[in-house]
């Protein structure tokens, strides 16, 4: 029996006769349930109705793997290769042997790991393919809905150095612990974030916000903003990856998030400049 996938977020659950009652992802306010209700799907039908792997080089040493046409909430995973092995980010809830096989031939990965839960997507079916190791923040490991079967798993929080030159970085906001990763080697040695849905590129690609939830366009306070700009601040980058193929802030991306972040505050506050009826 296969496990059950939710059509709206792509997370999994359990292989049983029937699928949950809810998705306890989309309950949650950060998502949301269809108007029909709640949908539940399963690899084999996806692949049916045609979804295959997208596999495309990001930039040297960063393999992206998403899904076409996209299916639910739509990320692409992220390979972060080192000479030490790889870390994959951001699982697609969709995964087929495509997938699988340019992962190991990149050289596969000891670690898979996730920016938040809305990103757990396929993660166990990653982990348990290439053996490698699942690493949840602490704040959130109960959210992992996929049987944990056959897994490796270990929580870690604040920072965690997973590999050389790649660390991940609890930044809060979103989720509790909604995470990026640091990759120092990328964008030609000027360093890269991985940000998913924690730190959210624009599409001007020229600024990010920050948000509690996407789809019911609620914000974050003032504390948790400031909390996610400090939790990268002493880190090299200049650019960042969100949790989709677009947008992507190219450069100036430390700047610009420290910039975007005063930004909010200031709407927050009633005190933005032309934000005034
Ligand atoms: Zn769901
Ligand atoms: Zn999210």
């Amino acid at each position: 029996m296969p496990p059950w996938i939710c059509a709206t977020c792509g997370n999994h659950y359990p292989a049983a006769d029937a699928p949950p009652a809810v998705c306890l992802i989309c309950t949650d306010e950060r998502q949301w349930v269809p108007p029909g209700g709640q949908r539940w799907t399963t690899l084999a039908e996806l692949a049916a109705n045609g979804h295959r792997a997208d596999v495309r080089e990001v930039e040297p040493g960063l393999l992206g793997i998403g899904t076409e046409p996209p299916f639910a909430i739509g990320q692409r995973s992220l390979l972060v290769r080192t000479a030490d092995g790889n870390l994959l980010w951001d699982p697609s809830g969709f995964v087929d042997d495509a997938a699988i096989s340019a992962a190991r031939e990149a050289g596969g990965a000891r670690f898979v790991t996730a920016s938040h839960p809305h990103f757990y997507g396929a993660i166990a079916e990653w982990g348990r393919a290439l053996g490698a190791e699942v690493l949840l923040p602490a704040a959130d490991a109960g959210w992992l809905t996929a049987a944990a079967g056959g897994l490796q798993v270990r929580t870690w929080s604040d920072a965690l150095s997973v590999l050389p030159g790649v660390t991940l970085i609890q930044c809060g906001g979103h989720f509790p612990g909604s995470a990026v990763v640091h990759w120092g080697p990328g964008a030609g040695g000027r360093g890269v974030l991985l940000s998913g849905d924690t730190i959210f590129v624009t599409p001007g690609e020229d600024r990010v916000t920050f948000v509690w939830s996407a789809p019911n366009r609620l914000p974050l306070p003032e504390a948790a903003v400031t909390g996610v700009a400090a939790a990268v601040r002493s880190y090299e980058f200049d650019r960042i990856y969100g949790g989709w193929w677009t947008p992507v802030l190219r450069s100036g991306a430390k700047q610009a998030v420290e910039r975007s972040a005063s930004r909010y505050i200031a709407h927050l506050r009633g005190e933005a400049q032309g934000a005034s009826p």
